[in-house]
C-alpha cells in the first residue's frame, strides 16, 4: 500500500479552482519533487497534504499507520521566523513536540534525539547560539534538524533554498539527499528544476492539472520535462 495516494483530487480557494485531476502516489523511500511555475498550485498542495485545505473532490488516502503527524514539515522561511528569539537547541528540541500526545516537558530521550540530529547535521557546536544571529544557511540547517528531530516518517520541504547563495544551496540539497538515502520519504516543492532532476526519484509537474507524474528518468525524456528543463529554473 502506498504511503500517500492522491486520487482525482481538485483543490480550490472558494470558487477559485487551483488544481484538478490530481492523481499521484508516494511510496516509502521515494523522493518526490513537485515542480511548476509560480501560481501552479505547489504550496496549495502542501497545505492540503498538511490537512489545512481539504480537497473539493477526490480522495487522499494514507498508508497503514501513516497520519498527518507522520509528516515533518520544513516551511519556506519568512522574516518573522528568521528573527525567532530562541537558542538553536530550543529550536531543534521544539521538533519533538509533534511526537507528544500531551503537552509536556522535554525528557532525556528528547534531548538525546535532538543532540544526535544536531551532530548528524554538524550544528552541535551552535547549540547555545541564538537562532536569530545565525546566517541564512545555518538557520536552514537548524530548521532541517528541527524537522528531523520529530523522527517523522516523511519530510515535506517547501522551497528550502529561497534566499540562499549557490554554495549553501548545494550544501542543503546534499543534506536532504542524505536524509533520503537514509530511507526517509521526502517530498520537496521547488522551482529549481535542475536540482529536482538531479536528486528526485519521482517528479510531479503541476500546471492547473498535473502535466506529468512519474519517475525522474521518464520525466527527463518526456516532452514536458525536456521543455521545462531547457527553460531553466523559475
Ligand atoms: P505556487 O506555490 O505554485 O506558486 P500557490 O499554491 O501559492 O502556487 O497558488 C496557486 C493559486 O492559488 C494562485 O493563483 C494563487 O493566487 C492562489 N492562491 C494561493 N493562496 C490563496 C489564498 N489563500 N486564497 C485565494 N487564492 C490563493
Amino acid at each position: 500500500m502506498s504511503l500517500i495516494s492522491c486520487d482525482n483530487v481538485s483543490l480550490a480557494y472558494g470558487k477559485q479552482a487551483v488544481l484538478s485531476e490530481l492523481s499521484f502516489t508516494v511510496e516509502r523511500g521515494d523522493y518526490l519533487c513537485v515542480v511548476g511555475e509560480n501560481g501552479s498550485g505547489k504550496s496549495t498542495l502542501v497545505k492540503t497534504l498538511l490537512g489545512l485545505l481539504p480537497p473539493v473532490s477526490g480522495t487522499i488516502t494514507f498508508g497503514k499507520g501513516f497520519t498527518r503527524k507522520s509528516i515533518a514539515y520544513l516551511p519556506q522561511q519568512n522574516a518573522a521566523q528568521k528573527d525567532f528569539p530562541a537558542s538553536v537547541m530550543e529550536v531543534v528540541l521544539s521538533g519533538r513536540l509533534s511526537s507528544k500526545k500531551f503537552i509536556s516537558f522535554y525528557n532525556a530521550h528528547d534531548r538525546e534525539v535532538a543532540k544526535g540530529v544536531m551532530e548528524r547535521l554538524a550544528i552541535a557546536d551552535l547549540a547555545s547560539r541564538s537562532f536569530r544571529e545565525l546566517s541564512g544557511g545555518q538557520q536552514q540547517r537548524v530548521l532541517l534538524a528541527r524537522a528531523l528531530s520529530s523522527e517523522s516518517e516523511l519530510l515535506l520541504v517547501d522551497e528550502p533554498t529561497t534566499g540562499l547563495d549557490p554554495l549553501v544551496t548545494a550544501d542543503l540539497y546534499g543534506l536532504i539527499e542524505e536524509v533520503s538515502a537514509s530511507g526517509k520519504t521526502v517530498i520537496m516543492v521547488t522551482h529549481d528544476i535542475a536540482s529536482a532532476v538531479k536528486y528526485a526519484s519521482h517528479i510531479l509537474h503541476l500546471h492547473q492539472k498535473p502535466l506529468f507524474f512519474g519517475t525522474k528518468e521518464d520525466y527527463v525524456s518526456s516532452e514536458v520535462g525536456r521543455g521545462y528543463i531547457d527553460r531553466g529554473s523559475y
